[in-house]
C-alpha cells in the first residue's frame, strides 16, 4: 500500500455493509430468525441449504436491480418466491421477506474494529459521511440500532438518492450535498466493482477494504489503477487506515 502525506483527506464517505455493519452476519441471523418464526424447519431441514440458496438467487437479482433490469418491488418477492420456488415450496414470500426485514437491523454485530477506528477519525477531526447501496429505512435503522448514527454527518442511500453505486451519480450527489471536494475526499469499501470502482470513475481516491483477503488485483483492476487520475489503495482491515489518515 502507497502511503500518501497525512492531512491530505478531509471527508471520509464509507460504505455500510460489510465495510462498517458485518452484513454477512447480520444477513445469516436475520434469516434465521425469519426462517424459525416461519417454521421452515419442517420443509428445509438445514437452514444453512436455505440460506446457500437464497444468497445465490439475492447476488443476482441485486445485479439486475442495480442495472435497473428489475423493481424494488420485484426484487424483494423474488428473492425469496424463487429460494421457495427451488425447494418446492409456495410459502408467502412478501410475508417472509418482512419478517426477515424486521430482524435485520437489530442485529448488531459491526466489522472488526469499526467503532475504535471511526472514534479514532472522529477524534482526528475528519467528516464522516455514508454512500450506501440498499433502502432508506433499513439502511437507517441499522446504523440506529448499533450505536453508530452519531458518527456520521449525513446518510445517502442510493433508493433515496434514485442512482445506486458504482454510478457516478450517487458519488456526485454525496459530494456536491456535503460540500466535498474530491481532492479531500475518500471513499472507503469493500466491494471493487461497487464502492473502488465508483468512487474511481467519480474522481475520487479509493480505498479497497478487502475484506476478504484475498491480496490479488486482476488485469482489468489494474488497467483501471493506471489510468486513473486517483488514488487507490488497500486494506484487509480497518485499523490500516491509521496509517494515512
Ligand atoms: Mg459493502
Amino acid at each position: 500500500m502507497s502511503v500518501k502525506k497525512k492531512k491530505r483527506y478531509k471527508n471520509i464517505f464509507f460504505d455500510l455493509d460489510n465495510t462498517i455493519w458485518d452484513f454477512n452476519t447480520n444477513s445469516y441471523e436475520a434469516l434465521k430468525i425469519a426462517f424459525k418464526k416461519n417454521n421452515l424447519h419442517k420443509d428445509i431441514p438445514d437452514f444453512n441449504d436455505f440460506f446457500s440458496t437464497y444468497e445465490g438467487i439475492n447476488t443476482q437479482l441485486w445485479e439486475s436491480y442495480r442495472n435497473k433490469g428489475i423493481s424494488k418491488s420485484q426484487l424483494i418477492i423474488e428473492r425469496f418466491g424463487k429460494t421457495f420456488d427451488t425447494f418446492g415450496l409456495s410459502h408467502d414470500a412478501l410475508n417472509f421477506n418482512n419478517d426477515y426485514l424486521q430482524a435485520m437491523p437489530g442485529q448488531k454485530a459491526l466489522v472488526d474494529n469499526a467503532f475504535e477506528v471511526l472514534e479514532y477519525l472522529k477524534s482526528k477531526g475528519y467528516q464522516l459521511f455514508i454512500i450506501t447501496n440498499g433502502f432508506k429505512e433499513v439502511q437507517l435503522k441499522k446504523l440506529e440500532q448499533s450505536g453508530l448514527a452519531h458518527y456520521f454527518i449525513r446518510i445517502f442511500v442510493s433508493e433515496e438518492v434514485k442512482s445506486h453505486k458504482p454510478d457516478k451519480v450517487i458519488f456526485e450527489y454525496a459530494l456536491k450535498s456535503s460540500n466535498s471536494r474530491k481532492q479531500s475526499s475518500l471513499m472507503v469499501g469493500d466491494s471493487w466493482e461497487v464502492d473502488v470502482l465508483g468512487a474511481l470513475n467519480a474522481g475520487i481516491d479509493q480505498v479497497h477494504f478487502n475484506l476478504g483477503g484475498s491480496d490479488s488485483i486482476s488485469e482489468k483492476e489494474r488497467g483501471y489503477i493506471r489510468h486513473s487520475k486517483t488514488a487507490t489503495y488497500r486494506i484487509n482491515n480497518l485499523k490500516q487506515l491509521k496509517l494515512f489518515l
